[in-house]
Formats: C-alpha cells, sequence, structure tokens
C-alpha cells in the first residue's frame, strides 16, 4: 500500500461483518477459560491481551498503524509524547549511563532529560545541532547510551541533519533516537536517514484535531542490539522478572526493543493511553496526509505573507528560501516542514502584546499542531517569569510569536493577521 493508502487501512482489517471501523476495547481486562492459559501469557510464552495497563487491542491496532507510517518493525502507543520520550531512553539507559542529545528540543523533554533523569541518575550532555562531527565525537563517553534530536525542533524550528547524528552515533555503537512529531511521517521519515528509533507526541498532527493527549515510540529494527551487547545488558542477557527470558533471543532484533518496553517499562510505570484515546488517534491518523499539506501550504502563504509585510521584524519558516535551515528542510523535507511559523512584530514585547489581543480568528493557546490555527506569545505566557535577557539566553527573543496554522481557508488567516498588525 502507498502511505496514503496506509493512513485508512494500515493496521486493522476488519473480517466478515466486523466493524468498519477500529473498535474500542473499553475494557480493563480480558477472561481466559483456565488459569494456565493466563499464566503463558504472563510468562511471555503466548501473546494475548490480560490487562490494558500492559496492551489493548483498539491501542495496538494504531500502533501497527504508525509503525507502518514509519517503515518500522514494532510500535507501542504511550498516555503522553513525555512518556514517549522518557520511555525511548529509560528502555536502555539507567543510573551511570549518559545520553546525547541536541540542545534544540521542546522545552518539556529538556526539563525530563535535564531535571528528572539526571535525578534519576542519566547524565546528559546538550549540543548545538549544527555542531561539527568532531565536536559531536567529543560529547561521547565510554557510557553513552543513545543520542536524541527532532526532526524539526520546537519551538525554534531547527531542521536536524539526521544522518550526520546517525553516522556519529553509529561510530560509537548506540542508537539515535528521534522525535519526530512536528514533521510527521507524511513528511519526513527519519528511518530512511539512519534514525533507528522514532518517538511522537501524538498530541500533536498525527491526533490533529486536540482530541487527546498521547505518544507513541516506533523501533525500526536496524540497531543490531547484540553486536553492541555489553552496552545494552537490559536487551540481551535475562531479565529475572520473566524466568531469564532474554529480549534479543526471544523477540529478534525487531522485536527486542518494544517488547521490552511494553513488557517491563508500562508494567511499572503505567502510561497507557485510554482505548477511546487511542480510537481517536487513529481517526486523526486517516487525513494526516491531507491535513499536512494543507497546514504546510497555509503556513508557507502566511510565512511569505509577513515576510512582506512592514511592521514585521523577522520571520523563521523552513520553507522561506532564506531561512537558515532552508537547505536541511530541502533534503529532509522535500514535501513540506510543518505548519508552525514564528516571527517578530517590530517594537518588541509591547507590540507582539497588542497583536495578539487584536487577534480574533486565530486561538491564543500553548497548544500547536491543531487542525484549528493557534498563537503564542511565550514572553508573556509560557515563559512570563523570565525577563529579557533571560529570554535571549532561552532562546526565546521577547518579540517571538508562534504562529501554528491551522487548515482553514488562507485568505481568512490573512485577513485575521492583517487587521490585528493594523492595529499595532
Ligand atoms: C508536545 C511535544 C512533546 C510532549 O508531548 P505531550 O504529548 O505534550 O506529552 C514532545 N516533543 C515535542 C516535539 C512536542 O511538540
Amino acid at each position: 500500500m502507498k502511505f496514503d493508502t496506509s493512513c485508512l487501512h494500515a493496521g486493522y482489517r476488519p473480517g466478515n461483518g466486523e466493524p468498519r471501523n477500529i473498535p474500542i476495547i473499553q475494557s480493563t481486562t480480558f477472561r481466559y477459560e483456565t488459569s494456565e492459559d493466563m499464566g503463558k501469557l504472563f510468562d511471555l510464552q503466548a501473546s494475548g491481551y490480560f490487562y490494558t495497563r500492559l496492551q489493548n487491542p483498539t491501542s495496538d491496532a494504531v500502533a501497527a498503524r504508525l509503525c507502518e507510517l514509519e517503515g518500522g518493525s514494532a510500535a507501542m502507543l504511550l498516555s503522553s509524547g513525555q512518556a514517549a520520550s522518557f520511555f525511548s531512553v529509560f528502555n536502555i539507559a539507567s543510573a551511570g549511563d549518559h545520553v546525547v542529545s541536541s540542545a534544540t528540543i521542546y522545552g518539556g523533554t529538556y526539563n525530563l532529560f535535564a531535571v528528572t533523569m539526571k535525578r534519576m541518575g542519566i547524565d546528559f550532555t546538550f549540543v548545538d545541532p549544527d555542531c561539527s562531527e568532531e565536536e559531536l565525537q567529543a560529547a561521547f563517553r565510554p557510557n553513552t547510551k543513545a543520542v536524541f534530536g527532532e526532526t524539526i525542533a520546537n519551538p525554534s524550528l531547527v531542521v536536524l541533519d539526521i544522518e550526520k547524528f546517525a553516522r556519529v552515533a553509529h561510530k560509537n555503537g548506540v542508537p539515535l533516537i528521534v522525535d519526530n512529531t512536528f514533521a510527521t511521517p507524511a513528511n519526513c521519515h527519519p528511518f530512511e536517514f539512519g534514525a533507528d528509533i522514532v518517538t511522537h507526541s501524538t498530541t500533536k498532527y498525527l491526533d490533529g484535531h486536540a482530541n487527546a493527549v498521547g505518544g507513541a515510540i516506533v523501533d525500526s529494527g536496524n540497531f543490531n542490539w547484540e553486536a553492541h551487547a555489553d552496552k545494552f545488558p537490559g536487551l540481551t542477557t535475562p531479565d529475572e522478572s520473566y524466568h531469564g527470558l532474554v529480549y534479543t533471543q526471544a523477540f529478534g532484533q525487531g522485536g527486542a526493543y518494544i517488547t521490552k518496553c511494553v513488557v517491563q517499562l508500562m508494567r511499572d510505570l503505567g502510561a497507557t493511553p485510554a482505548p477511546m484515546n487511542s480510537y481517536l488517534l487513529g481517526m486523526g491518523m486517516e487525513t494526516l496526509p491531507l491535513r499536512m499539506a494543507k497546514h504546510c501550504a497555509n503556513a508557507q502563504g502566511i510565512a511569505e505573507y509577513l515576510s512582506n509585510h512592514e511592521k514585521v521584524e523577522w520571520v523563521r519558516y523552513v520553507g522561506l528560501p532564506g531561512d537558515p535551515y532552508y537547505a536541511l528542510g530541502q533534503k529532509y523535507l522535500p514535501h513540506g516542514s510543518c505548519g508552525v511559523v514564528s516571527f517578530g512584530v517590530k517594537g518588541g514585547r509591547a507590540a507582539a502584546e497588542k497583536f495578539m489581543a487584536g487577534l480574533k480568528l486565530c486561538s491564543i493557546a500553548t497548544h500547536v499542531a491543531d487542525a484549528k490555527t493557534c498563537v503564542l506569545h511565550p514572553a508573556s505566557s509560557t515563559h512570563r517569569q523570565m525577563n529579557d535577557e533571560e529570554l535571549v539566553a532561552a532562546g526565546v527573543s521577547p518579540d517571538l510569536i508562534r504562529l501554528s496554522v491551522g487548515i482553514e481557508d488562507l485568505s481568512d488567516l490573512i485577513a485575521d493577521v492583517e487587521q490585528a498588525l493594523a492595529g499595532v
């Protein structure tokens, strides 16, 4: 199946007389005839459902759809993007280990890595994503277990040089994990450029309608854990909580990582998606290619309009030929990047606040990647505790406005932006 067809049909094929849509299996538990039948599931000797904290048929069908869209070998859904980022790293790194991450990542991921996971004993080194291969290499230590980055960083709109990161990661015998939230598999397949594991906040474009918070992890099946067995004992040596089972032996190179993540981390940490939310995600994914094309066309139109406006100081959008990430965008995102544009209104923080107050159609919201256009001025909302100097240090200029362009008619969006700029 081609990509657009998979968005509708992958992961669930109803049999004769069965529901056309992925059914919502709203049940915590699953019934068995004998304790022995259930015991086999607990020992991972048979596959099947027993408790929704570990696995649920609705969530698994949607995970299988996303797995096919990314071109992976196995996938799982989680209750949030934060849980996906955490599980993806914690599945292969523990206390005493080290991870290299791009410095331009989502703020929530940065906190997770730099504060919370640091408290768990995992050290992170943050590197400039535009660094040379030598500089990237210098960040590695003997105990480094993974490299992390975002295809298109939220909110800085930096495009990751995935091939460069993958090359250096593999030279050091560790996988590259890429958060593909902003690009989505409609616009980028990180596995084709050497990424080994992909994560998502499905809350964003994959769901697409601001319906449900969720996350996902997809494994490419390309990373050879056994070739670096000393680095990944959790995958290559016996798990006593499953009677000494070895994940790479029992589930192979394509299944070991996700199986361990489900039967060990999900079992113990329980960041489980609700079946209803998984259903909504599967529904959203059906229209992903149509929505992404419209998001990108609208964002390109708005970015070009803003670039030519006398009251606008600067505009950042990957699709603008003058953008610092235009060239990397052409390589990794030839069909479009995402719907997020950032810009500054002349007059700094005060002018930005006036512009925001004047908007009528675009909603002020912390969300991005919704079908409906939303807009945020970090300096007066999410980052309001910071003064101008602190904002600049955090990479958020006081005048920065983040516009997440929706799929409305472009002329209505431009009219709204135009009337709000007229009031500044
Ligand atoms: C929103 C976001 C996350 C966190 O996802 P939640 O679903 O909000 O937990 C992670 N990465 C990126 C790039 C995001 O935009």
